[in-house]
């Protein structure tokens, strides 16, 4: 359908959604919230609700210890596996554990030990900090001197892939990469970045977080080696809820992870006092897993299995296109420039929309004065207002609102009254 900016567009759009009706499988408690930020913080499934009232009256409640022999000590391979069939891997290679930063660790220390002879890391610069500081910190404990090198970015929105392959030699151990960037939302191609890593012997680790549950991958198909991803974004799962590792099935025992748990023991209930390690994923866990978060997270995965990622996908693009078509006449001539890739294919769900006074325009958009929309995206520094769309509840009449709104408090400068 040709886009254009008239209301009737957004409502056309909506009313052929496919995924319009999952919007209603979510609390949404205000009708004049616009919500762009599911892409930090997902929503609340309506199903978590009972599935988390069950956890705690009849699970902690009544079940108590006993819980662990009603199927509970398994759940994080469970729901492992549901996250296995979003990124293209086996049920046997991927775990809920632990939080994306700690993952991160445990497999940036297990690479880097398995390429002893090798001393050079490769990332960028539009890289999340929390994965940096993870590779900086591996780096100081392993203690041997290890070089990070970050492949630079000229324009802030995309890293120019020539400059990565040309960074990765034979002396790089590691590539460790988000596979869409989190300000701007440059997406990489994961399949060709994968085989210049292996090209030149290196390990490659990908950080999902902004990808997964929005963006179809097919991690055993490209060959990945390791990836970690966040389940609070796209997955819906709740604040701080556990986050998920992928180690490819033949170098499940040939790496070895720093924290010797006992749930990364063999037979944690054998309570042997040496440790001997699991021979297959559960090698990267650590201890106890948070039950009452990971039981949250369960109907959000079931939820985004039944929509299906392609749809999913492809109802993004449809999404992020209209709001670059919409600020393209609306936005630009305020001053506004596209801080995300315009091509779709190089693009997550998010767009970043640049000002140099986005960030008093963040919080206009926040705190409106009634009854105008409130919207919430994020401001990143240094000028960027961020917009995720997540395609299972958010509508192209939102979209079309939310675009309309900054229009105005740019127009009208509302968001003068903001302190900076
Ligand atoms: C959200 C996000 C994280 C979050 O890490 P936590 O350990 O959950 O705080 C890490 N990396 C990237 C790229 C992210 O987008």
């Amino acid at each position: 359908m040709k886009l254009t900016t008239d209301a009737d567009f957004a409502y056309q759009m909506d009313a052929g959604d496919v995924l319009a009706p999952f919007r209603e499988r979510f609390v949404i408690t205000d009708p004049n919230l616009i919500y762009l930020d599911g892409n930090s913080l997902g929503r609340l499934p309506r199903p978590t609700i009972p599935a988390m009232a069950d956890a705690i009256e009849r699970g902690w409640g009544d079940r108590l210890i006993r819980l662990w022999n009603d199927g509970w000590i398994d759940t994080p391979r469970v729901l492992g596996s549901k996250i296995a069939q979003l990124i293209g891997a086996q049920p046997d290679e991927v775990v809920v554990t632990d939080s994306t930063s700690i993952n991160l660790f445990k497999l940036v220390v297990a690479a880097l030990r398995a390429r002893p002879e090798r001393l050079k890391m490769v990332s960028d610069r539009l890289n999340f900090p929390t994965d940096l500081y993870v590779l900086e910190g591996a780096s100081d404990l392993l203690g041997r001197g290890h070089r990070l090198e970050l492949v630079d970015s000229q324009d802030s929105i995309t890293i120019p892939e020539h400059d990565l392959q040309a960074a990765m030699d034979e002396q790089t151990a590691l590539v460790s990469l988000t596979h869409v960037a989190y300000r701007s939302a440059f997406m990489y191609d994961m399949a060709q970045v994968t085989t210049w890593a292996h090209q030149a012997g290196a390990l490659i680790l990908w950080d999902l977080s902004h990808s997964v549950g929005v963006v179809p991958l097919a991690l055993n198909d490209w060959d990945v080696d390791l990836a970690v991803g966040c389940t609070y974004k796209y997955l819906n799962g709740g604040p701080g809820s556990p986050a998920f590792l992928y180690v490819r099935r033949d170098l499940q025992r040939e790496l070895m992870q720093p924290i010797w748990g006992w749930f990364a023991a063999r037979e944690p209930f054998a309570f042997e006092l040496e440790f001997e390690p699991a021979q297959d994923i559960d090698r990267f866990r650590a201890g106890t897993a948070p039950m009452l978060s990971m039981k949250a997270l369960e109907p959000a995965l079931d939820l985004l299995l039944e929509a299906g990622v392609d749809q999913v996908r492809a109802k993004s693009e449809q999404q992020t296109e209209y709001l670059i078509y919409l600020a393209d006449r609306w936005l630009v001539p305020l001053g506004f420039t596209l801080g995300s890739p315009g091509e779709v294919e190089r693009r997550g769900s998010h767009v970043s929309l640049r000002h140099p006074e986005a960030q008093r325009i963040s919080e206009a958009l926040i705190e409106p004065t009634p009854p105008a929309p409130r919207i919430i995206g994020d401001f990143r520094p240094p000028d960027n207002i961020r917009l995720g769309i997540a395609p299972l509840y958010n509508s192209f009449d939102e979209i079309r609102r939310a675009v309309a709104r900054i229009r105005a408090v740019v127009e009208d400068r509302l968001y003068q009254d903001c302190s900076k």
